[in-house]
């Protein structure tokens, strides 16, 4: 485990380096625990000219075995290795020599689960960002791109499967004279040059299913997904969604596949989603496998949308690749933006953005507005591994998609085109990035590229006034962006707001814009105050803004209840009408909340339990709109409105009464809508069968609140045929009637049932872990101890502790402080084996500081009774002194 230095990586330190490694060749000798890698190593100086400087490479945990430069052994005077470092002093006085480095590892004892490691009998590795200098000495930095050409060789019984970067070039039985070794071989070589991080080798005994794929420009590509034994038929929709997304991106981004593989290796424990090693992308088997009795239509979305983005890399991250970690974004954020375009066009354009967009709120906007709050383009860290944010990701991808809003779809794709022909083969930077949209569209992005320099959400404050004599529309609009830990002071940003101005026949109406700021249907707000005028509206219209979520603010709008009910009804865009039916459970929510802390019994606007029950009947809306249409906003994003002294209790009180109150008001007609939603025919995972199971799910949750009401989701756990429609009905038993024998009995035989289905097992740990009410810590506690949780196992301990800390803000934050005391200890016990899950689960302590002061201190204490651990992880020790901070 790498211990904190208290090193700062800034980005104005950045320098080439002085040396460059042209071509890699590397031999492993697989073995459990002692791995012999040979590492020949073409080195270069970048000057043309002798080195005159010592040559300086990165290890991690590293056992140097021997050392020789141009076939000549080195003596021990003229260099220093420690595990993290090795420093050469006498080199050649050469242009270009050949170091040979012999390291042992011993991929068993591996539990951080970066660099190589062996997990169930299965060898594989995970080098992003920095794993791979725990394989071999190396200039382990993005910009420092080599060809590699791997022999992998291994027991020939156990590890019947090699696979590395690439295409395979040989493969046979080691010689050893006239007996037979029991080992065998394969050589890779991978034609591209990439930085290391890409570089993967995968040793195992695995099954797995083929297809081919024939490009645009006619090569045949051979395409394998490797998975356990006896799950191949649950790879077959990973397969489809490959090709649909090879397909899409060369229709959608004119991008080809250039290799004759892709191999796809999927693997249980896994530290992050997936990995898009050049060829070889490696994937945590949660987003690989499925099939309708195991997984939910959630998980089928997920594995379309993991296996495009990790596909599309092969032109967003590889060809082009990053200069530096703090480019992150360059790639995650662009890649991000074309994986929710392909879902976008996979199934449905306005679902998924109101999903995209839930999602952005629940987990970025708390990011930029708490201690841990950092630009999409950091320019300091002391752990990257801290920095795969939901900011660099999700803010990222929400800023290209602002480029293209402010562009138009066509300059925008020339400018990509531009940007693959310019930049392919590179190590490149954002500034790089920008450049070709301002050199092909003429405009000029600089106050625009503060998006990715400074932290924080910004708000906006609009008002709009119609003077119906001189037949004007006015909006006054106002900007404002908080300061941020790090920076005091913000400047102005470009915020591009789509709108339109609704008439009363719910059509926008054709105002012409007086001045400038407007461009079509986007206001270009630049400066602090901003006022635009519409001359030739004679009718009172409804301003509709933010429309599709064009830009990723808060948005502060005086409107009446009525002008938002007609919104909610009638607006043309259908996130915009969706934001306005949200942005009325949250003012009712608000409400209650208060209420409810004042002591008395909320109550809600008639109207309000009106239109919802409409939304739900409304057949001219798909039923996966519905549903996001009838899916409250979570107690986070309720809390997130309160802003300081957060009672987590009375938020859960304030949205029980709300589904209560919808419920009840609807319930013969929300009862009917489930009848019809039932199932007919053949499963199909697609988006329209997925839209009605979703829509009757959330409707079972509705009718299931009131107290005693479990008949209706205990038949239709009995009688579920698919995952989805069992796991709903089990999490509405849990949670809205938790203890009930129906509920008991649910979870018992969910349990039974699903035993030798880890992947399963996690679902049911989830559901366990968000049943509200501080009962639930002592749940987590027993369930830690469950044969099927592993602390080993990233997947299990992020859905039973990770799920338990982001997403149970009634048991995590229970007021004695009971939560946070489980969670610090199960933090720091899952630290010692694997620093970046921990530290990645810990960022649940962000919002500590908007809680009432009894939670506040308790929260303070667990955070400080992690910190001083000593020798903690550099991981789990900038998180949390961030957080403190
Ligand atoms: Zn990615």
């Amino acid at each position: 485990m790498r211990v904190d230095t208290g090193q700062v990586f800034k980005l104005e330190d950045y320098r080439p380096s002085e040396f460059l490694i042209p071509e890699t060749k590397l031999t492993f000798n697989l073995h459990p625990t002692k791995t012999l890698v040979q590492a020949e190593l073409t080195i270069r100086t970048r000057s043309g000219q002798p080195p005159n400087a010592a040559l300086v490479l990165d290890g991690d945990e590293l056992e140097l075995r021997s050392l020789a430069i141009n076939g000549k052994v080195l003596d021990a005077a003229s260099y220093t290795a420690t595990p993290d470092r090795l420093t050469i002093n006498e080199l050649p006085q050469a242009d270009t020599f050949t170091l040979v480095i012999e390291t042992e590892i011993a991929p068993e004892h591996n539990k951080a689960l970066s660099g190589l490691y062996r997990s169930s009998g299965n060898y594989t590795t995970q080098c992003e960002a920095e794993g791979f200098r725990r394989i071999t000495y190396f200039l382990d930095r993005p910009d420092v791109l080599s060809v590699y050409t791997v022999r992998l060789e291994a027991d020939s019984k156990e590890t019947p499967l090699l696979l590395s970067n690439g295409n395979l070039v040989e493969r046979g039985p080691v010689e050893s004279g006239a007996l037979d070794s029991g080992r065998h071989y394969a050589v890779w070589h991978d034609p591209f040059p990439k930085p290391s991080y890409l570089f993967a080798l995968v040793g195992g005994d695995l099954g797995s299913i083929k297809d081919s794929f024939t490009t645009v420009s006619g090569r045949e590509v051979e395409l394998g997904i490797y998975v356990e034994h006896g799950k191949e038929e649950r790879a077959a929709y990973a397969m489809d969604a490959l090709k649909r997304s090879m397909r899409w991106d060369e229709e959608v981004f004119g991008r080809e596949y250039d290799l004759d593989v892709f191999n796809i290796v999927a693997v249980s424990d896994f530290n992050m989603g997936a990995m898009e090693n050049k060829g070889l992308n490696i994937f945590n088997d949660k987003y690989v496998l499925a099939d309708e009795a195991t997984a939910t239509d959630a998980d089928y979305a997920g594995i379309e949308a993991v296996i495009a983005h990790e596909y599309f890399h092969n032109w967003t991250g590889n060809r082009i690749t990053c200069r530096d970690w703090f480019q992150l974004c360059l790639k995650e954020g662009l890649t991000v933006f074309r994986d929710h375009e392909f879902s976008a066009d996979q199934r449905s354009r306005a679902v998924k953005r109101i999903a995209e967009v839930r999602g952005l709120r629940a987990q970025q906007f708390p990011e930029d507005q708490g201690p841990l709050a950092h630009p999409v383009r950091p320019r300091r860290y002391r752990e990257i591994n801290n920095f795969y944010t939901s900011t660099v990701y999700e803010k990222g991808s929400e800023v290209v998609r602002m480029i293209r809003t402010i562009l138009g779809a066509e300059d925008f794709r020339r400018s990509m085109d531009l940007y693959f022909e310019r930049h392919d083969g590179d190590a490149a930077t954002i500034e790089d990035f920008l450049r070709v949209f301002e050199e092909v569209s003429g405009r000029d992005l600089s106050q625009f590229a503060l998006w990715y320099h400074q932290a924080g959400t910004p708000s906006v404050q609009v008002a709009m006034r119609h003077d119906a004599d001189k037949r004007e529309v006015t909006l006054h609009l106002e900007q404002a962006l908080a300061p941020t830990p790090t920076e005091s002071r913000k400047r102005l940003m470009h915020i591009p707001l789509q709108f339109g101005l609704v008439g009363q026949d719910g059509r926008d109406i054709a105002a012409k814009p007086a001045g400038d700021g407007v461009e079509g249907d986007v206001i270009h707000l630049r400066k602090r105050h901003q006022t635009i005028r519409f001359t030739d509206v004679s009718e009172r219209p409804v301003l509709s803004i933010n429309r599709g979520f064009s830009a990723p603010i808060m948005l502060a709008m005086e409107q009446t209840a009525e002008d938002r009910i007609f919104l909610a009804r009638h607006d043309s865009d259908l996130f915009a009408r969706w934001q306005a039916l949200t942005t009325l459970y949250t003012q009712a929510l608000t409400q209650a909340y208060r209420t409810i802390r004042g002591g008395g019994t909320p109550e809600f606007e008639p109207a309000l339990l009106a239109l919802v029950g409409d939304t739900a009947g409304n057949e001219a809306l798909e039923p996966a709109y519905r549903a996001l249409a009838l899916s409250l906003p979570g107690e986070g994003d309720i809390a997130r409105e309160i802003g300081q002294t957060i009672d987590p209790d009375a938020i859960l009180q304030a949205r029980n009464a709300l589904v209560l109150a919808i419920g009840s008001a609807n319930a013969d007609g929300f009862a009917a809508i489930y009848d019809e939603m039932a199932a007919s025919g053949p499963f199909s995972p697609d988006a329209a069968n997925a839209g009605r199971r979703s829509l009757r799910n959330v409707l079972l949750d509705y009718l299931s609140a009131p107290a005693g009401d479990v008949k209706r989701a205990a038949s239709q756990y009995e009688s579920a045929t698919n995952m989805t429609d069992r796991a709903a009905a089990l999490a509405v038993l849990a949670h809205r009637q938790s203890g009930s024998p129906e509920a008991v009995a649910a979870l018992a035989d969910f349990e039974s049932r699903f035993r030798a289905e880890p992947l399963v097992i996690d679902k049911w740990f989830q559901i366990q872990a968000t049943v509200p009410g501080t009962a639930t810590v002592d749940t987590v506690r027993e369930l830690m101890r469950h044969s099927g949780f592993s602390i080993d196992n990233p997947n299990r301990v992020r859905s039973l502790v990770g799920t338990f800390a982001a997403a149970n803000q009634t048991a995590f934050h229970a007021a004695d402080g009971s939560g946070y005391k489980l969670f610090a200890d199960a933090v720091l016990e899952v630290e010692r084996r694997n620093p970046q899950v921990a530290a990645r689960i810990a960022t649940s302590f962000r919002s500590w500081r908007s809680l009432e002061p009894g939670r506040q201190d308790k929260a303070r204490q667990a955070l400080v009774a992690i910190s001083q651990h000593k020798d903690l992880s550099s991981d789990l020790r900038d998180i949390v002194e961030r957080t403190l901070a």
